[in-house]
């Protein structure tokens, strides 16, 4: 892997990282699809993409384009046909369920249930939940709203605090002042990549006699997670940051209340029966409802999408968490180091511990917004990072950015050349005039 060249400026400044960190060259762990591509710079030049995005949506595994291309080969109907390939389908959509449960070690008993996304599952168990959910007000917005605009129970809101002792001491005092149902918590904040510690959320919900949803949208592609272990009920994440972006989510957790309330769509693949004559309601209609995740998944489900969340999981089995681990923690003390270097950029933190990281790093630049250092990366550098509020408003808010930050996001394709073109980049735009990075 070639370094990108860096100017005689950046080499002082990357002095900074020689302290901390080793500067010999990391590749990509492995291969994403579209590694090589290249896109246009306002100069006329073109290089190739260095994709900082990957916490809003990775790129796909080329093993999990690969499983998706073989299984399209042989796709047919799904749960409604005789036909051999009909049978080969949806055998193969059914095996997706337990490569997931297998993959987050799911209780044997649990219901997986294939969704559009992490949004849309956390909508399905906010519609199953009986009663009051306690949530902090650092989460995305998939995992807030859902919450507050619903009537078989309230949200009752806890801010954060300084520091994770004391807002783990802060949901204990909520839901030992009022018994809730749920605490619905994040795995790893979607704005600065802090870890927050699941199993002992779980303890605390639990003592308190309430379940605990976890959102893992940012977490399970960078970490284990065991849902016996952590002792999680319900787990929450997303296709498309899982380097499996064909339209897939997953809501995997107890079957009770999935099994109790009214499916989540109505129609077809969720009933069992349906009559028109002499049924209860107004219409003289009754129907029976399937249990287990056929009640959830009305419709012709999206079988390619689960077959590459699966696929997706088999291959990060295959990689490993400790090698996951280490090339993120390497790429994470480059950018942090070469981040600390370059003087008007501030680093985005929820709580003063020194926590686990995931490759998200949140950041503002002193002098100019967002939107500017956003447009100077993609035009002069050829970086995506993503600039905004991240659908996280009151956590911006909190840390004191209601207009934005940017967030530079990594993962499994990126390597160490990256990193150092963002940072030279980001170098090279603190060293102009606010206003002056679109010449
Ligand atoms: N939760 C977290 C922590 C996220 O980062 C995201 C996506 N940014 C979501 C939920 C929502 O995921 P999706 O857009 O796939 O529904």
């Amino acid at each position: 892997m070639t370094a990108v060249a860096t100017t005689t400026d950046c080499r002082n400044d990357c002095a900074v990282q020689s302290d901390a960190a080793d500067l010999s060259t990391i590749g990509p762990l492995t291969s994403v699809v579209g590694a090589a591509e290249l896109v246009p710079l306002t100069s006329g030049d073109q290089i190739r993409y260095a994709n900082f995005d990957y916490a809003a949506s990775a790129p796909a595994l080329t093993a999990v384009a690969d499983a998706v291309a073989a299984s399209v080969s042989q796709y047919a109907s799904v749960h409604r046909g005789a036909g051999h390939l009909s049978q080969v389908t949806t055998r193969r959509y059914e095996q997706c369920r337990d490569t997931v449960r297998r993959f987050v070690r799911g209780r044997t008993d649990d219901t997986v249930v294939f969704t559009r996304n992490t949004t849309d599952a956390i909508n399905l168990a906010a519609h199953c939940t009986p009663g009051d959910v306690v949530v902090l007000d650092i989460e995305h917005h998939a995992n807030l709203l859902p919450w507050v605009s619903r009537d078989n129970g309230s949200a009752r809101i806890v801010s954060a605090c300084d520091t994770l002792e004391d807002t783990l001491a802060a949901l204990d005092a909520e839901l030992a002042a009022a018994p809730a149902a749920l605490l619905a918590v994040t795995a790893a904040s979607n704005v600065t990549g802090e870890v927050l510690p699941i199993s002992r959320l779980a303890s605390i919900a639990h003592r308190h006699g309430a379940r605990i949803l976890v959102d893992a949208a940012q977490l399970v592609a960078h970490r284990p997670v065991s849902i016996v272990s952590h002792g999680i009920d319900y787990l929450v994440f997303s296709g498309h940051k899982l380097y499996a972006p064909f339209g897939s989510g997953v809501l995997i957790g107890r079957s009770d209340w999935l099994d109790a309330a009214d499916p989540y769509l109505a129609g077809g693949g969720a009933s069992a029966q349906v009559s028109l004559v002499d049924g209860p309601d107004e219409n003289c209609a009754s129907t029976a409802w399937h249990s287990g995740a056929a009640r959830h998944e009305a419709g012709s489900p999206n079988v390619l999408g689960a077959i590459a969340i699966a696929a997706a999981c088999e291959a990060i089995v295959d990689l490993g968490f400790e090698l996951i681990g280490l090339h993120e923690a390497e790429l994470r003390a480059r950018l942090d180091a070469g981040l600390a270097g370059v003087a008007d950029v501030t680093p985005l933190r929820i709580f003063s511990d020194d926590l686990d990281r995931v490759g998200i790093a949140g950041f503002s630049v002193d002098g100019h917004t967002p939107r500017a250092v956003a447009e100077y990366l993609s035009d002069h550098h050829g970086i995506g990072v993503r600039d905004g509020k991240f659908c996280a408003h009151p956590l911006l808010a909190r840390l004191g950015h209601t207009d934005g930050a940017v967030r530079a996001s990594f993962g499994l394709g990126t390597d160490s050349a990256d990193v150092d073109r963002l940072v030279t980049a980001l170098t090279e735009l603190t060293r102009i005039a606010p206003g002056k990075a679109h010449p």
